[in-house]
């Protein structure tokens, strides 16, 4: 990978698609890896302690919070849920672009620790398809589908804060728009300092000779 791997912050209303598209990012591409969260809530069925979160007890949470173990933490949901700052230099530390899938609050704190980051929100193209997914996923109480369907509200205002916005319509247009934003923000000139002057040497050779000729 050429250029500084930067943190990339996906977040959306739960049941929007997010961790899906998340998921087949990691499958496609090979410079970015994922950050595994903590969280206190249970586990579903088919979720794998270690690789789809690290699942703690409120108290072993509270702990690592004390010990200043997280990038960011925050209660989402009835549950805490963070980002282990190892986690994230571990991705890092493999010269890849590390991928947070965390709620409007994460993206908040992480973005003022980590000032190269690229943050993501994924609209679901409409209320019924939000609904649709959370209810087809059926791994949810009526009482925490409905919590979640209230917290959407709030998060989607939250949408303007982010630097891009991709509305999961299609979910392989959507992975498509995700990658090619991470092609792009790697491109960028501040991201690249020594290609960057680079190419402002053969920029400023090509205006002199342009001079000299007119
Ligand atoms: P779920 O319980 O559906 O896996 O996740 C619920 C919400 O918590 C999602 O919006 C997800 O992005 C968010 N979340 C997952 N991990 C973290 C994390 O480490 N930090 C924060 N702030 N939110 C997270």
């Amino acid at each position: 990978m050429s250029g500084q791997p930067f943190p990339l912050v996906l977040s959306a209303p739960s049941g929007a698609g997010k961790t899906t598209i998340a998921r087949k990012l990691l499958a496609l591409r090979s410079d970015v890896g994922y950050s595994v969260s903590c969280t206190t809530r249970a586990p579903r069925q088919g979720e794998r302690d270690g690789v789809d979160y690290h699942f703690l007890t409120p108290a072993a949470f509270e702990q690592a919070v004390q010990r200043g173990e997280f990038a960011e933490w925050a209660e989402v949901h009835g549950q805490r849920y963070g980002t282990l700052k190892s986690e994230v230099e571990k991705v890092m530390a493999a010269g890849k672009h590390v991928m947070l899938d965390i709620d409007v609050q994460g993206a908040r704190q992480l973005r003022q620790r980590f000032l190269n980051s690229v943050t993501i929100f994924v609209v679901p193209p409409s209320v019924e398809a939000l609904v649709a997914r959370l209810m087809g996923r059926k791994t949810e109480s009526d009482e925490a589908l409905a919590l979640r369907l209230r917290n959407a509200v709030s998060e989607l205002a939250e949408a303007e804060q982010y630097q891009h916005v991709v509305v999961n319509d299609n979910l392989d247009h959507a992975v498509a728009l995700v990658s090619a934003i991470i092609d792009e923000e790697t491109l960028k000139r501040e991201r690249l300092p020594a290609l960057g002057r680079e190419v402002d040497k053969v920029i400023g050779r090509l205006m002199r000779d342009l001079r000299r000729k007119t």
